[in-house]
């Protein structure tokens, strides 16, 4: 097999701590370098105002994280969200997956000057499989056998590569983690995600064209990059390809951009994106934006897709608790349990949309269950339920479930609610 070509390491020699405040400084150098506005600047410009003109580190942000283009910073959805956003988790998300599109330089610039397209190639051959992302990719050993195939620098260079990549993973919220996979959160900033490599793509050239769009992120096996399915992500760009293309694709930014009328199937009223961006203090209302509607649709569907697993899930019990084998019957040939999560999707404790992460359950015992009364233990393939209501039959009971538990779950719950801390 002939060797893979090597790439460059770039500025990201340099170890960037950011003062400690992670992508927060990004979100604020963006909004300097811009002048809160959402109209491309000059590179020089953009140095002087964002206060970045030194020779060392600061140049990250336009060398890995925006896009610029015959010495203009371009406007696009990261550009975007830092302006018209106050800074949150998603936006470190998002950032991580700006550094992963690596639009490095000024395109087209291609193939080993393009310094980050390591981390890209990394994270769709290593760190993504089985439709998620998995742990064990970020360790030190496995990270650094993959630069050390894939970048020409000495080793010192190559460690300050992995250990400033890592600690993107670590401002985003990714580690340190136990668990085997890492749930991406995906729900919070995939719609931007897409819409970021549209416009990267959009402003080196492409046509604003529906096909055009949807195979290019076919292609460039996005989903890798958000790390969710190929059929999740496929769902999903389906649907937003539409309301990108309504929304004026890059010219959605422009000022003289007209009021976009809403989707037809979202009910609700829905007040234009305003033209120009709003100041520090006023941030867009994410309830009325044509922007939020577009976003709120991803997880939507997220949503639905977790209601299926539950109900699939709840057949496959045929609605009997898995504690007490109560099957509560509501009408004729109608029966109710219900899908608990053994970590709680959603910020913060992001626990998995999984069947791993999913007991049937009757309502009592659910409600238990949320607020630690009964806790599980793997025990071999069973699971040991203990109970801190006196007396109750099901202390100590062993049970087999029908499907596969993801023990960091199972664990993550017992120990939430051991020791100092008392269910609520
Ligand atoms: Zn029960």
């Amino acid at each position: 097999m002939a060797p893979r070509p090597k790439y460059t390491p770039g500025s990201f020699t340099k170890n960037f701590a950011w003062a400690g405040t992670g992508f927060l400084r990004l979100h604020s150098v963006i909004r300097a370098g811009y002048s809160s506005t959402l109209s491309p600047v000059t590179r020089e410009k953009w140095r002087a105002d964002s206060g970045i003109k030194d020779s060392s580190l600061e140049l990250i942000p336009i060398n890995f994280f925006l896009h610029n283009k015959s010495g203009n910073m371009s406007v696009d959805e990261l550009v975007f969200q830092a302006i018209s956003r106050p800074h949150n988790i998603d936006f470190d998300r998002l950032s991580l997956f700006a550094f992963h599109l690596t639009q490095v330089g000024t395109p087209p610039q291609q193939g080993p000057q393009r310094p980050a397209r390591w981390a890209n190639e990394f994270a769709k051959e290593v760190l993504w499989k089985n439709d998620s992302w998995q742990s064990a990719a970020l360790v030190h050993s496995t990270l650094d056998n993959f630069i050390s195939q894939t970048m020409n620098a000495s080793e010192d260079v190559r460690v300050k590569c992995r250990n400033n990549y890592r600690y993107f993973f670590e401002l985003a919220g990714y580690l340190p983690t136990s668990g085997e996979t890492i749930n991406t959160g995906q729900e919070g900033w995939i719609t931007p995600a897409i819409y970021l490599a549209w416009d990267r793509f959009v402003l080196d050239g492409a046509p604003k064209e529906k096909d055009t769009l949807l195979k290019y992120v076919d292609d460039e096996e996005l989903y890798k990059l958000i790390g969710t399915s190929k059929a999740e992500f496929d769902e999903i760009a389906k649907v937003v390809v539409s309301l990108y293309l309504d929304a004026g694709a890059t010219d959605r930014f422009a000022s003289s951009t007209p009021a976009i009328a809403a989707p037809v199937s979202v009910k609700k009223v829905v007040t234009p994106t305003p033209a120009t961006p709003p100041s520090a203090a006023s941030w867009i209302d994410e309830e009325g934006s044509d922007e939020a509607v577009g976003r709120s649709l991803g997880s939507k569907l997220l949503q639905k897709r977790s209601r299926k697993i539950a109900s699939q899930l709840r057949l496959h019990y045929k609605h009997r608790c898995m504690f007490c084998g109560t099957r509560l019957q509501i009408g004729d040939q109608r029966f109710y349990a219900e899908a608990a999560h053994i970590k709680p999707l959603g910020s913060p404790h992001d626990g998995p949309d999984k069947t791993g992460n999913i007991l049937i359950l009757c309502p009592n015992h659910h409600l238990q269950f949320d607020r630690g009364v009964i806790r599980l233990e793997m025990s071999g393939q069973d699971l040991k339920i203990t109970s801190s209501v006196p007396g109750d039959a099901l202390n100590g009971k062993l049970i087999k479930p029908k499907h596969a538990l993801d023990d960091t779950c199972v664990k993550w719950h017992f120990d939430w609610f051991s020791d100092n801390r008392k269910p609520a």
